[in-house]
């Protein structure tokens, strides 16, 4: 069973890697970021709570975030295996995870941090709103907060996993199926 955590700042490519890992292992992609959009979509209560949140570039709560991927976890069996995209963004969060697989007699077998420097962030991001109508890709100081969210919040995942021995990097720049095939290597 592979438990994946495709990990890095936005704008790394990270649902691009996502989906094409999930064709070629089987796995059930969860995108917490994707599972708050269709709850903003449905106009739920969680989605209004989210949405305030992520239009300002900020980190959604984290009882919201854990309580919302226990969830779907419960709705969801793969034996394969899932990859987790844009979770866990915090330490609290990634405990959380920890203890939500354990429960489940399973956990965390690699996290796979895409590299990729800050002005290529902004400029995919930017490309990216002019299609996506997220209101979080369309605005350079939002963006900004979500590198910076990132950044204080979200980087020390990394060691936490690599503490684990399960944390690789992988340079994110080039080609989509040059970053595939370097994801690949470490998978299989
Ligand atoms: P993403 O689609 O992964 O870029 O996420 C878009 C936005 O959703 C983020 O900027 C956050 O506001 C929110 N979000 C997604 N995943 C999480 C998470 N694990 N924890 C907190 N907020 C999240």
């Amino acid at each position: 069973m592979i438990n994946l955590i495709i990990f890095g700042p936005p704008g790394s490519g990270k649902g691009t890697q996502a989906q094409t890992i999930v064709e070629k292992f089987d796995l059930t992609h969860i995108s917490t970021g994707d599972l708050f959009r269709d709850e903003i979509g449905n106009e739920t209560v969680l989605g209004k709570k989210a949405k305030e949140y992520m239009n300002q570039g900020n980190l959604v709560p984290d009882e919201v975030t854990i309580g919302m991927l226990d969830n779907k976890l419960d709705q969801s069996q793969n034996p394969a295996g899932y990859i987790f995209d844009g979770f866990p963004r915090t330490l609290a969060q990634a405990e959380a995870l920890d203890e939500i697989l354990k429960k489940r007699n399973t956990k965390i077998t690699h996290l796979i941090a895409l590299d990729v420097n800050d002005d290529e962030i902004v400029n995919r991001l930017l490309e990216r709103g002019k299609t996506s109508k997220r209101p979080d890709d369309q605005n350079e100081e939002i963006i900004r907060n979500r590198i910076e969210e990132y950044l204080e919040k979200t980087s020390p995942v990394f060691n936490y996993y690599n503490e684990q021995g399960v944390s690789n990097k992988v340079d994110g720049m080039g080609s989509m199926d040059d970053i595939f095939n370097r994801i690949y290597d470490i998978l299989s």
